[in-house]
């Protein structure tokens, strides 16, 4: 069985044409399919339309969430309730084209586990959409050693089997095929054709630069420790370890908080030789850093249940930004960094130094380690959220319509 899953936001002049440029395909490859379409909780009348549609097609399956989960979640969400062996996702939007799955499917078939589409004649803005895809995608594929033109798009196939394993959270879909060399899977990449977006409006602006770069660093951290031993791999194995080592039972916190901070401390010792105030300041910031992460995902499981002070924090540190810790930390330890750069240089202008006075002087190595300890704290908490992906959902969903063979939509 092939299922083609299709993530919509908003779209509510797309999917009927959409649906049916997928359908005529797949009579042609003659498999039996199902075609997933995942409501991201749009506000239009997306859902109205998809239903009407669900009530004469027996193979459409209309996933709708509660409320908006971003794409990623879609995707995933796709990727759970998707029962073919080989699965195929597209934008909702039209501007993938669904007469490329057949060759997207062949080259699945010559013993490929994720086929990648590359939009080599990509019909968006130039400067604000090309340009940066096109250093994003150079930068990713240098960085990650996964050496595909275009990770943005959509318009893939894979093995079931395989994608399956791979947990998607934030917004991850832009880099599956990094992703997937964690489970070992094997890519390959073809041409694809592209169109201008017709009907509706991009969900996305400029603000998405800031956000790739940021995870850019995360992923890197990740695939290298996840790739690197094999008893890491198992993503439920390093979660097991690292919370078995540093959080749980509570005690246990405390005493690795304690060992942890050791480097922080001797840190601190070297950077502030002089100042023993700053020593320490650090290496009490490194303690409670610590032990928040240690509150904050030893509740996660109660975050999602309890009203509890403690269970709201934790949703609020590890999973309130989409489960991004780095998205939340990363900016705040840069802006950190970057004011304490500027402490640091005005002080070499002797005028304003002596306006400034002793407080501006230890403020700025200060700023600097706050700023690096709190991006490696964000960078911590994306290996913990990915190792936990598995566990906790993105999305909620509100309704399953799938028309049974009487032809009636059910829940
Ligand atoms: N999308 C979604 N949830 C979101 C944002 C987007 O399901 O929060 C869907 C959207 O409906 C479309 C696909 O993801 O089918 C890609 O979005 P878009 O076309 O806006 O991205 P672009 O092509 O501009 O990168
Ligand atoms: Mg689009």
């Amino acid at each position: 069985m092939l299922s083609i899953v299709v993530p919509v936001y908003n779209e509510e002049d797309n999917v009927r044409p959409l649906y049916e440029k997928i359908q005529a395909v797949c009579e042609t490859i003659g498999d039996a399919y199902e075609i997933l379409f995942v409501d991201d909780g749009s506000e239009d009348e997306t859902f109205n339309v998809l239903s009407e549609l669900c009530k004469q097609e027996p193979r459409l399956v209309i996933i709708r969430f509660e409320k908006n989960a971003g794409q990623t979640a879609a995707m995933a969400a796709g990727f759970e309730f998707a029962r073919g062996e080989r699965i195929v996702s597209m934008d909702g939007d039209l501007q993938n084209d669904p007469i490329d799955m057949p060759r997207l499917l062949e080259k699945l078939d010559e013993g490929y586990d994720l086929v990648c589409g590359w939009r080599k004649d990509r019909q968006d803005k130039f400067l604000t959409r090309r340009v940066p895809s096109i250093i994003a995608n150079w930068i990713i594929s240098k960085v990650t050693g996964v050496a595909i033109h275009d990770n943005g798009c959509s318009l893939k196939a894979y093995r079931a089997s395989v994608i399956k394993q791979v947990p998607l959270y934030g917004e991850m879909h832009r880099f599956i095929p990094a992703m997937s060399t964690v489970v070992g899977a094997r890519i390959a990449e073809i041409v694809v054709s592209h169109h201008p977006r017709r009907f509706g409006k991009s969900k996305y602006g400029l603000g998405r630069i800031w956000r790739v770069m940021l995870d850019i660093i995360a992923f890197k951290l990740i695939i290298s420790v996840f790739t690197s031993s094999p008893k890491l791999r198992n993503p439920k194995n390093l979660w097991n370890r690292l919370s078995n080592a540093l959080f749980n039972p509570k005690q246990r916190a405390f005493r690795a908080a304690a060992v942890l901070s050791l480097p922080f401390f001797v840190l601190g010792r070297i950077l502030f030789s002089t100042a023993n105030v700053a020593a320490l300041s650090c290496l009490g910031l490194a303690i409670s850093l610590l032990v928040l992460g240690g509150l904050t995902e030893n509740r996660v499981q109660q975050a999602n249940q309890t009203s509890s002070v403690s269970g709201k924090l934790a949703h609020f540190f590890s999973f309130g930004c989409k489960r991004r810790p780095i998205r939340f930390l990363g900016p705040i330890g840069v802006m950190s960094l970057m004011l304490g750069g500027l402490f640091f240089m005005l002080r070499m202008t002797s005028f304003l130094s002596e306006a400034l006075g002793t407080i501006g002087h230890g403020l700025s190595p200060i700023l600097i380690a706050t700023g690096i300890l709190i991006f490696c704290f964000g960078l911590f908490g994306e290996l913990i959220a990915f190792a936990n992906a598995k566990h906790v959902k993105d999305y909620a969903v509100e309704t399953i319509l799938n028309a049974n063979n009487e032809g009636t939509c059910r829940e």
